[in-house]
């Protein structure tokens, strides 16, 4: 693909084991960002670049272009700040990977099970970060470990207010993070586990006790072991949280980002055989707002609703060089008013995303479907019936002619 039209273009060529941190700016008229490899290699939160692909970044995306052997990139835009860094954890972060595999081997000669890592911290430490960065390294050696989601502020897989699990099959795509098929979702309710912390410990007791049955039975998912990421809450229940997700997942590891005092504690509370250890941040992290975070809680609650085909018009009436198939596969965005209550909606399993996406929205499949049956427009609420038994998986939505009311 050509460079993105009437774009300004920096290169940076990046020694070997520095990153280049780059910020989008915010907003919804925000511009993206390309970045695109030249030379060399290098990776983006544990996955590799492609040479010669565009990817693109949205408004408010926080990005570190890691090289361990050197590389050069050019970034297509006007980055809020982009500047490049020596000083990187990066390379303790891959030494406790493979001390993580080390564990993996060791439990595959001994047929015993594998690493049970929980990742905890305060806040913007960059705890999902480096959750992230060690399940893509496992996945690229061929393991499959779980993703164990318990952020119920930030969540990773699916929307705020649950805590969920996800087997992890393949490295996070550069631009969308980990695929979202078939998560274990539970409802919690909530953004912070202090509004029913005895709800929190129920759910974390779920997820172990789930698995550990998986483990029972998938041999490949008892060696890839799990990863954990926790909330930010890490004084009194928030810090009891921790100790009580630490049994009963029965975790071996404990990655402390950057705080000195929870590691003594956690080491003086755990059982002696919990290797606890301590990891610096990333200099690169940014503290978002408070405001920020909501924003991209919202993001991923935000649906979009659009009708496959525009209504026909007479081929007299059609824009030059426009046929009527093109207005039949036309994506038109629908605004939720009282016409839309009893329609049955299909969930695309579209990636979430702007413009780009939307050209995949026609030809992927279904992943769910719901049933509207109530919109208040003033208030901007809509009730649905959903017989899918976990929150939405996409934001997409896809209406279609069929109605549906129960008569019951
Ligand atoms: P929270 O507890 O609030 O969920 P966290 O500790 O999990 O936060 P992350 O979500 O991992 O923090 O990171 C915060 C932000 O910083 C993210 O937008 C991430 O993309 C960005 N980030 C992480 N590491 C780097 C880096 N080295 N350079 C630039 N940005 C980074």
């Amino acid at each position: 693909d050509a460079p993105a039209a009437g774009k300004v273009s920096t290169r940076y060529d990046l020694e070997k084991e520095t990153e280049l941190r780059f910020e989008v700016e915010a907003g919804e008229a925000a511009e993206q960002l390309e970045l695109e490899l030249l030379t060399g290699m290098a990776e983006v939160f544990g996955s590799e670049l492609n040479r010669n692909k565009k990817y693109t970044f949205g408004p408010g995306s926080k990005i570190a272009v890691f090289t361990w052997q050197g590389c050069s990139v050019n970034l297509y835009g006007k980055p809020e700040v982009a500047y490049v860094s020596k000083d990187t954890p990066m390379l303790l972060y891959l030494n406790t990977h493979a001390a993580l595999e080390q564990m993996r081997k060791q439990a595959e000669r001994d047929n015993e099970r594998g690493p049970r890592v929980m990742v905890v911290g305060p806040t913007d430490v960059g705890k999902s970060t480096v959750c992230r960065l060690l399940l893509s390294y496992a996945v690229r050696v061929g393991r499959r470990p779980t993703l164990v989601e318990l952020d119920v502020g930030q969540s990773g897989v699916s929307v705020p207010g649950t805590v969920s699990a996800l087997c992890i099959e393949r490295p996070a795509d550069v631009e969308e993070g980990f695929s979202v098929q078939a998560p274990l979702v539970y409802h919690f309710g909530s953004t912070t586990p202090g509004t029913n912390i005895k709800l929190y410990n129920k759910l974390t007791s779920c997820l172990a006790e789930v698995f550990s049955q998986r483990c029972e039975v998938n041999r490949k998912a008892s060696v890839g072991g799990c990863i954990i990421n926790t909330c930010g809450w890490v004084k009194g229940s928030g810090y009891q949280a921790l100790v009580h997700c630490a049994s009963a997942f029965q975790v071996d590891v404990v990655l402390v980002l950057d705080h000195e005092r929870l590691y003594n504690e956690l080491k003086r509370d755990l059982p002696h055989f919990v290797r606890v250890v301590l990891l610096p941040k990333s200099g690169g992290v940014v503290e978002r707002s408070k405001e920020c975070r909501r924003e991209t809680r919202d993001e991923k609650i935000h649906v979009r609703i659009y009708k496959i085909g525009a209504p026909s018009i007479p081929d007299s009436c059609l824009p030059l060089g426009m046929s009527q198939d093109d207005t039949q596969l036309k994506l038109v965005p629908v605004t939720p008013g009282r016409d839309l209550t009893y329609h049955v909606l299909s969930v695309s399993s579209a990636e979430d995303g702007e413009e780009g996406a939307r050209k995949g929205i026609v030809e992927s499949p279904v992943c769910g479907f719901i049933v509207v049956t109530y919109v208040d427009t003033q208030a901007q609420v809509m009730k649905v019936l959903s017989p899918a038994p976990r929150p939405l998986p996409r934001h997409t939505l896809l209406i279609m002619d069929i109605r549906f009311m129960d008569m019951k």
